[in-house]
């Protein structure tokens, strides 16, 4: 068994808030950049100029990559041979949150209550979502997540009758509605299976999934391709201005679920879909 004082998971935390708001993670740049490539419209061509020049001065000037710093969305895989000692483990991450976003100078987004609105000003609590692995490590992954984007994310509790044609269709329609809002290009996270909560679970870490890794099973790779295509023909383009690069990519993630339903969501991430972890 090994011992872990609460207070590494603190500072991995704070410098993850830190870190994530700055630097995207090297696949999205790359993801980004491809889509620069492909870009068929002029202003849509300028407008992916500017987010990559953005995301090289956030760089080098050490400000965060969009002022909105989002919600701090915190994943920890726990092995299950750790001892944690010195304090509480939420405590600890919303301690690591508190120090990353004030430290940091990152914007507090934060309401305490969801009716009251009084903003808590310093990002804390954390959403934490804690899993138990196998081994004596802990892996932590701070995904800050804007609201611009997650105020268009859905779910729908579907039949196991659904095609998986009006599956997709669902999706494309999600990112419809969605427009300019959460600031494409986008990249979408989608959930299939699981129960109500499980499912906006997997959308959100397939969010959190490399970007130019396809899904292992053939029948979702495929479908994260048709529906790729099926978004970027709805032609919103960067910044919603227009153009063929509305998506950067699709992450599914699927779990069993019961035989009576067929749950599916879609977490909308915006062109700043920030990820980063570490492993202490
Ligand atoms: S949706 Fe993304 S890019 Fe747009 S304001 Fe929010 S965090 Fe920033």
């Amino acid at each position: 068994m090994r011992e872990l004082n609460v207070s590494e998971i603190t500072k991995a935390v704070k410098e993850l808030c830190i870190k994530a708001n700055r630097v995207l993670p090297e696949d999205m740049k790359e993801c980004i950049r491809c889509g620069a490539s492909a870009e068929r419209s002029p202003v849509g061509k300028g407008v992916f100029d500017d987010i990559l020049a953005n995301l090289d001065a956030a760089e080098a000037e050490t400000l965060p990559i969009c002022q909105d710093t989002g919600m701090a969305v915190v994943f920890i895989e726990l092995g299950q041979d750790v001892h944690l000692v010195g304090g509480d483990l939420n405590d600890a991450v919303n301690k690591g949150v508190h120090d990353g976003y004030v430290d940091g100078l990152l914007r507090k987004s934060v309401v305490g209550d969801p009716l009251e609105r009084v903003n808590t000003n310093d990002n804390t609590p954390a959403v934490l979502h804690l899993s138990i692995v196998q081994g004596e490590k802990v892996k932590i992954t701070v995904a800050p997540k804007g609201f611009g984007s997650e105020n268009m994310s859905q779910l729908k509790m579907m039949t196991p009758a659904v095609t998986k044609d009006e599956i997709v269709d669902w999706v494309v329609n999600v990112c419809a509605q969605a427009g300019s809002n959460p600031c494409p290009p986008i990249v979408i996270g989608v959930g299939i299976g699981g129960d109500f909560e499980q499912c906006a679970y997997l959308a959100k870490k397939a969010l959190c999934r490399n970007v130019s890794q396809r899904n292992p099973k053939p029948l979702y790779a495929e479908l994260e391709a048709v529906m790729l295509e099926k978004i970027n023909k709805l032609g919103i383009g960067p910044q919603g201005f227009g153009g063929t690069q509305t998506c950067l990519a699709v992450n599914i993630e699927q779990a069993p679920t019961h035989i009576a339903g067929l749950p599916v969501s879609v977490n909308v991430g915006c062109h700043v879909t920030r990820h980063a972890s570490a492993e202490i």
